[in-house]
């Protein structure tokens, strides 16, 4: 075993990385070498299907799996060997399905196949012993001591990159968006991944592209939520509980929350979001369901408190699941890429057993003190009030905008997004994203002129609307984004956070400051490179009020 994709990954004197298990996440060895074979047989899927592709055979259902099967190995997704077991069967057919395809279709057009090596070929084994056995071969460092962890580091950041790209993929093609340049795209990647590269600086470059793919995948994706359930809007969400019935759902999937919704209706029971599944209370479609009550709870590493104290089922429709408590284990349901051994899944859209679930569970019973929170600025919100925003930067009210968030997570290091939160002074505008929110969006933050300080943007795929506000604004004042009076305070856990970096530094945008640590991949040597080659900054977070008073001095002199 070794996994060194997430921020929590282990750090001692002897090294770097989860070699041994349990990962500090809870992964076992079996599941996280199953994953090492998964993730291998992926990129064998690609070498195929990109081909394929190039003979005119485009298919859908082999990129389909592609996504879905990288989404299963991203950061607290899924924990259980035997879906892993299922996925790499699963795997191995459609890679020899779509080899077919590539192979008719090259004899059809009077060409030789290429006979592919790597991935293409490899032959996962039988029995469970035996497979593990052929992990070390196809691990992410496999080879670290011939190549050096330069290599594998890039090879890593396009990886984890990917992983990231896929999760948000997926959550769009749920909702039936697919884009085939996407695809083919995510097929040149992957292949390209699969021919072992070893030449650091072109895997740099390749990372940047893992970044301007991502940025399509969540155009994507905000083309995919808003067309389905219309564009945020400006919504007092509660965040208290009422007396009744309740299930809770986390994770980021509005389609699980949709179909919930719709077979909770009428049945006298209240539906609650918890996590990153907050920013579904404010699209209209979403909202318009009655007992859609509101957002319990806070960031995915208190849940186990949360979901112990929570009187009903809970349903996890995405990362980020831990280890579920003995008091709450038989009430927890996990969907789509989710597992943790002996938690129930559903995979057949029927969510019978929650509502009964739901219906033999206490619920609340009283209501609580009505609290509430102010959400839904997404692009749309923004823009539509792009005028008195700028109106107010012209004038001096607004001096400086802070882009603060992205993954939470349990370091105490992360405290710096709170205190820079807290702390920007009271002419700037604190916009926030993903769950890293949580840290401080029941904080008192005012207004300016009407216009609230704080900006919840939504989840972190919603990254794509603080892009296009930033241009907005780059445009109404006629200078560049790295010229706005605009500093990114990111704050990283897992993949996508990873491919959200990748794709600002891919639009070239400085002086973004990442935290709680580097993530443990990027050698010295790749931060030096991506630093002198391409210009980037790769800011580690600093001491809160210096960074923000170094922030506002920028934004003085510029
Ligand atoms: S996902 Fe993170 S915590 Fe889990 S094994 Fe990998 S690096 Fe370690
Ligand atoms: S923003 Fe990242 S850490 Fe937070 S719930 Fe989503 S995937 Fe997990």
């Amino acid at each position: 075993m070794f996994c060194y994709q997430c921020e929590q990954t282990t750090r001692t004197p002897a090294g770097i990385g989860c070699a041994s298990a349990p990962g500090t996440c809870g992964k076992d060895e079996a599941t996280a070498d199953l994953q090492d074979i998964l993730t291998h047989l992926i990129k064998g899927v690609a070498q195929y299907a990109r081909r394929a592709r190039a003979m005119g055979v485009a298919d859908r259902y082999t990129d389909d799996f592609i996504f879905y099967g990288l989404f299963t190995t991203l950061t607290n997704v899924n924990f259980t060997a035997t879906r892993f077991v299922h996925l790499i069967q699963e795997a191995t057919k459609r890679r020899e399905r779509i080899k077919l395809l590539y192979e008719e279709a090259a004899r059809e057009q009077g060409k030789t196949p290429e006979i592919l090596s790597g991935p293409a070929n490899f032959q996962p084994a039988d029995g469970l012993e035996q497979l593990l056995r052929q992990a070390s071969g196809v691990a992410i460092n496999s080879g670290v001591d011939h190549l050096g962890s330069d290599v594998i580091g890039a090879r890593a950041l396009i990886l984890y990159g990917m992983k990231g790209v896929a999760a948000y993929a997926q959550h769009a093609r749920v909702l039936g968006y697919q884009s085939d340049e996407v695809d083919a795209q995510a097929e040149v990647i992957l292949d390209y991944l699969a021919s072992n590269p070893t030449d650091i600086d072109a895997m740099l470059e390749e990372s940047l592209e893992v970044g301007r793919l991502n940025l399509k995948v969540m155009e994507l994706l905000d083309a995919a939520n808003t067309e389905t359930f219309g564009a945020q809007e400006i919504t007092s969400v509660r965040i208290s509980p009422i007396k009744g019935k309740a299930i809770l759902v986390s994770g980021h999937d509005l389609h699980d929350l949709k179909q919930i919704l719709e077979q909770t209706k009428d049945q006298g029971i209240n539906v609650y979001t918890h996590g990153e599944m907050l920013p579904a209370n404010a699209y209209p479609t979403l909202k318009a369901y009655p007992h859609l009550a509101g957002n319990l709870g806070g960031a995915w590493q208190d849940q186990q408190r949360e979901f112990a104290d929570f009187p009903g089922p809970i349903v996890m429709t995405s990362n980020c699941i831990i280890e579920p408590g003995k008091s709450y284990k038989n009430r927890i349901f996990t969907l789509g890429p989710v597992g943790w051994p002996g938690v129930r899944h559903i995979d057949d859209g029927d969510f019978t057993p929650v509502i009964q679930a739901a219906k033999a569970l206490p619920g609340f019973a009283v209501d609580a003190e009505d609290q509430r929170i102010t959400i839904g600025f997404g692009h749309h919100t923004l823009l539509g009030a792009a005028d008195k925003i700028v109106d107010a930067v012209k004038s001096g009210d607004i001096r400086h905008f802070f882009l603060v968030g992205g993954c939470d997570g349990a370091s105490p290091a992360r405290n710096y997004f709170t205190e820079v939160a807290d702390h920007a002074p009271a002419d700037s505008v604190v916009m926030t994203l993903g769950c890293g929110k949580y840290r401080f969006n029941r904080h008192e933050f005012g207004d300016i002129g009407g216009i609230p300080r704080l900006l919840d943007i939504g989840q972190c795929n919603d990254a794509h609307s603080a892009i296009r506000v930033a241009g907005a604004l780059a445009e109404a004042f006629n200078c560049g984004v790295n010229d706005l009076p605009l500093s990114i305070m990111l704050s990283w856990f897992e993949q996508k956070a990873t491919a959200i970096h990748l794709s600002l530094l891919a639009l070239g945008i400085k002086g973004i400051k990442l935290g709680p640590t580097l993530p443990a991949y990027l050698t010295p040597t790749l931060v030096q490179k991506l630093q002198s080659r391409f210009d980037l900054d790769l800011d580690l977070i600093g001491e809160a009020q210096a960074d923000l008073q170094a922030a506002l001095t920028h934004t003085a002199t510029a």
